[in-house]
């Protein structure tokens, strides 16, 4: 676990996603929870020594952000999409949930679901803390910034990979792109990204050169008569960043599954 501001603590360490959270003098705001229930169990331990938690932020509708959601306490906040998705998965059978490889469910596992919901933003008041919850499309339609102006922090969700292979399977590609530029303008110090490593506003170019670059690739294969299928024998960025620790053996899977959504949305936009 790593201290990035005052009040503010990251782990970048779990299988799955980051996950952090801010300490007032009023109780604890957890951002995310870890997708694997054995690193769910440590982080409740670990957070567990700094006070109650008193609200969970689930940042997006994607596993690894919400399936430790039933290891902690907490009023759960998250986009309206995102509390759908959750009940989506709630209602699939077991085996459908993913876990990282080697883990499985404890037998007391359920889901749990936002409690409040907003669309576009929400600020949330607690103790000395401000939390400015606030919808930025991009790697998802739902995908939530926690920014906390007393600590100069925002918490970016998955609009920020840094430096590992980003995800594109739900995204917005140009939405993406407007986002980061509104996460430019936050008065912050520290970027805690949904995965990699903790960074600041300097990545944001970089992040935003390699969406960029995934909708030119793919732009120009349709623009070249190239099927879907050609395009994603073709195309990969597999040389510019690793895969995230754990997720190596979905490497191929992941850049087929980027040049899938990018081409779908993009000869949407062109009809
Ligand atoms: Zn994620």
């Amino acid at each position: 676990m790593q201290k990035v501001s005052k009040n503010v603590y990251v782990e970048t360490g779990f299988r799955g996603c980051n996950v952090g959270f801010v300490v007032t003098n009023d109780g604890v705001v957890m951002i995310d929870t870890p997708h694997a229930p054995e690193d769910a169990a440590a982080w409740r331990e670990e957070v567990s020594g700094f006070g109650p938690v008193r609200y969970l932020i689930n940042t997006e509708p994607h596993g690894d952000h919400f399936t430790g959601n039933c290891f902690f306490s907490g009023i759960i906040v998250a986009h309206e999409g995102t509390r759908d998705a959750i009940l989506d998965i709630s209602s699939a059978p077991r085996e459908l949930v993913r876990l990282p490889p080697g883990c499985s469910l404890p037998e007391d596992f359920s889901f749990r679901a936002p409690d409040i919901t907003f669309t576009s933003k929400v600020t949330l008041y607690l103790g000395d803390h401000t939390f400015q919850l606030i919808n930025h499309p991009g790697h998802t339609p739902y995908q939530v910034t926690v920014y906390i102006p007393e600590e100069r922090v925002a918490f970016t969700s998955d609009n920020i990979f840094c430096r590992v292979q980003p995800f594109l399977r739900q995204a917005l590609p140009y939405e993406w792109l407007d986002s980061l530029k509104a996460l430019q303008k936050l008065d912050v110090d520290v970027l805690v990204p949904g995965h990699g490593d903790v960074c600041d506003k300097g990545y944001i170019p970089e992040m935003s050169a390699i969406i960029s670059d995934w909708i030119n690739a793919v732009d120009s294969a349709i623009k070249n008569g190239m099927s879907l299928e050609k395009a994603q024998d073709m195309i990969s960025f597999l040389d510019r960043y690793p895969m995230e620790a754990g997720a190596e053996s979905m490497a191929q899977e992941v850049q087929r599954m980027n040049v899938r959504r990018l081409y779908e949305v993009l000869l949407d936009s062109e009809r």
